[in-house]
């Protein structure tokens, strides 16, 4: 077994597993030697000292203004695909096999960035990883505080981007700020154009958020959904249809989503529902959502999953649903073998 894939917790039997990672945002995943880089090439002062004091937040919102100061960082296609390569890696590391990259396509547009070019030094980069292994398909992110206008350009960029990489639509930002309501007619178009449809929801909000990503806007996979442990008629909503839930638990440390959840002023990994939601029946993928801002990886989500009290073959069907919830294009030969490969390897 080689020095990186050893952990206290896991055998090397789970370690050596592919893997699939489908939450995880590319801006989230800029190391602070590549945050550095991107800052001197624009001549703004930083070091990596400073990057590691923005990597670390009181709330929910401190969080969401570093995730803007990087973002602030990636302003030509090169930035992109210098960030995706740098993510490439670190999957590579992890025995990622496959992985959907959320991209925040709001944030590009809100600064006038075209999303198409960017999207061209994104799959060029995405090439040479599929070289070494590693599939990508992409999710185009809107923010859901910038409105629902704003969120039907993003599904617009992804129309004109013309890729089957391009597999999903899905809103992420401050779930408390706009109603989900609002953004029926955004999920419908695209639905229309074929993408899968994904939203954060249940993250600091409350159960009815998740409720009404599913029932208002017809949501198939939720980004987090931990408040669903508040309500019971949810917890079976969501077994029954069978709908995911992406867990993140140490982003959900870091922004002080589970204590606010819990009703608690800090809340330790060990109370994550993790465990309750998944020993209820409900789909769950484990995920690494912002790795570099959150300090982690997804070998160090499984091990925080074992310390909830997760046993190892559990572990092994949670891996296994990762890639069952894949949205993985039917013509993509090499990423169903991929799949097939490890799906049977987990049993
Ligand atoms: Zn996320």
């Amino acid at each position: 077994m080689s020095q990186e894939i050893q952990s206290r917790l896991l055998s090397g039997n789970f370690l050596a597993l592919p893997q699939a990672e489908l939450h995880v945002h590319l801006e989230g995943s800029l190391q602070p030697a590549t945050v550095c880089a991107l800052a001197a090439k624009y001549g703004v002062p930083t070091s990596a000292q400073e990057v590691l004091q923005r990597y670390a937040y009181r709330d929910f919102l401190e969080f969401i203004e570093t995730f803007k100061w990087v973002s602030s960082l990636l302003r030509a296609p090169e930035d992109f695909a210098l960030a995706l390569r740098d993510l490439g890696e670190q999957l590579l590391a992890q025995n990622v096999v496959y992985a959907e990259i959320t991209l925040s396509v709001g944030v590009m547009l809100l600064r006038h960035q075209s999303a198409e070019k960017n999207f061209d030094a994104v799959i060029a980069a995405a090439e040479s990883l599929r070289s070494c292994g590693l599939k990508l398909n992409f999710i185009f992110d809107a923010v859901r505080q910038f409105g629902s206008d704003a969120a039907m350009k993003v599904v617009d960029a992804a129309e004109r981007c013309r890729s089957k990489s391009i597999v999903a639509f899905g809103i992420g930002g401050d779930e408390l700020s706009i109603p989900a309501k609002e953004f029926r007619a955004v999920y419908e178009k695209a639905g229309a154009i074929g993408l899968h449809r994904l939203m954060h929801a249940g993250e600091v909000g409350g159960p009815e958020e998740i409720r009404e990503a599913i029932e208002l806007l017809g949501v198939e996979r939720i980004g987090h959904g931990i408040a669903a442990v508040r309500d019971p008629s949810l917890m079976d909503l969501l077994a029954q249809r069978r709908i995911p839930l992406e867990i993140c638990p140490q982003s959900n440390i870091r922004t002080g989503a589970l204590a606010k959840q819990l009703g608690l002023p800090a809340a330790q990994i060990e109370q994550h529902p993790l465990p309750k939601l998944f020993r209820h029946g409900i789909p769950v993928v484990l995920s690494t959502d912002d790795p570099a801002m959150f300090h982690t990886d997804l070998r160090s989500e499984y091990e925080n999953a074992h310390r909830m009290g997760l046993q190892e073959e559990e572990l092994k069907r949670i891996a296994k649903m990762s890639f069952e919830y894949a949205l993985i294009n039917q013509n993509d030969e090499i990423a169903i073998q991929r799949a097939g490969r490890a799906t049977s390897a987990l049993g």
